[in-house]
């Protein structure tokens, strides 16, 4: 076990994304952000937009606990899954200046589930401990051979595979193997430094087939009624869009069509149509344009506004 650890610590050294902002750093607030943020979006998006705007506007937990929730979703803005940033915004409030320290502590807090729990331990505490992500999950799949294994045996698996001399590179290592070499499709086994001892080499995928993803039509109507330099916008009645401001929806109307565009969203292929609307009644909240960078507005709504050239 030795040797494999020191190989896949070697090509971490050279190979590994070290130049990830969140990886230079002890700050537990800035590992935590970026965890959170790492869920379900792309690492160069966090990288390069949200993780130093966020962090711009909020540079501390403190911070962040005293913002206004408004503030904090318009900061999320367009990164989706809003729930991430209200559990956060509770989080800072709950711990007002630090993080626990320990996994069963971070447990209790608001969005913050076993991984993310125990990335802030590693990452941030240099903890002896497993750390399973979607990209580490496949490694150790294949790694041990495991077919269609429950999530309690992966970690059970990750967990005697851990580098007690190194747990923190070791762990971002296998998730760098997992983002790099050990790739859903064709992985590149011939440049993996587990290859020798990986028992799932001969046919790694058969240790990761995913189950098809059915995805659902739907054609969403909304209307676009600007006044005085403000756009009429209401409070999203849909769980997933809680506390952010979405565009008026209207039934299909034949007259004042002004655009129709394509969205995703989850298992969701949206075909959004967009009208012109002359009036909306007293319940709507009028955004001036000029301040819509900052409001708290789904992304779907950015995408509207782009495409009619008003964000
Ligand atoms: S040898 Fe291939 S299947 Fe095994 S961990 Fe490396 S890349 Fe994945």
């Amino acid at each position: 076990m030795k040797r494999v650890h020191q190989r896949l610590l070697d090509w971490y050294e050279t190979d590994g994304r070290h130049a990830l902002p969140w990886r230079n750093t002890r700050n537990m607030y800035h590992i935590y952000l970026s965890e959170i943020m790492l869920q379900q979006t792309q690492v160069n998006r966090v990288r390069d937009e949200y993780y130093p705007q966020f962090l711009e506007k909020f540079p501390s937990l403190e911070a962040l606990a005293k913002a206004p929730q408004e503030k904090v979703l318009g900061a999320w803005s367009g990164l989706g899954y809003y729930s991430r940033a209200r559990n956060l915004h509770k989080t800072a409030q709950l711990v007002q200046t630090e993080l626990p320290k320990t996994e069963k502590e971070l447990l209790l807090l608001p969005g913050i589930g076993r991984y993310t729990a125990s990335a802030i331990c590693s990452f941030g505490h240099e903890q002896t401990i497993p750390v399973v992500d979607t990209n580490i999950a496949r490694v150790i799949k294949r790694y041990f051979a495991l077919l269609e294994p429950k999530e309690k045996l992966v970690w059970e698996k990750a967990t005697t595979f851990v580098n007690a001399q190194a747990p923190r590179a070791h762990n971002l290592a296998l998730m760098d193997l997992g983002s790099l070499v050990c790739l859903p499709k064709n992985p590149k086994c011939s440049e993996c430094p587990l290859e020798v001892v990986c028992l799932g080499k001969e046919e790694p995928e058969l240790y990761t087939q995913r189950k098809k993803t059915i995805y659902e039509s739907l054609d969403l109507f909304y209307g676009i009624c600007i006044k005085d330099g403000k756009i009429a916008l209401e409070l999203s009645k849909e769980k997933m869009y809680k506390d952010m401001l979405v565009l008026p929806r209207v039934e299909p109307l034949e007259d004042d069509f002004l655009t129709v565009f394509k969205h995703s969203y989850t298992k969701y292929r949206l075909q959004v149509h967009l009208y012109r609307l002359e009036e909306v009644d007293e319940n709507f909240t009028w955004q001036a344009l000029q301040t819509l960078e900052d409001a708290p507005i789904s992304s779907l709504t950015k995408k509207a506004l782009m495409c009619l050239d008003l964000s």
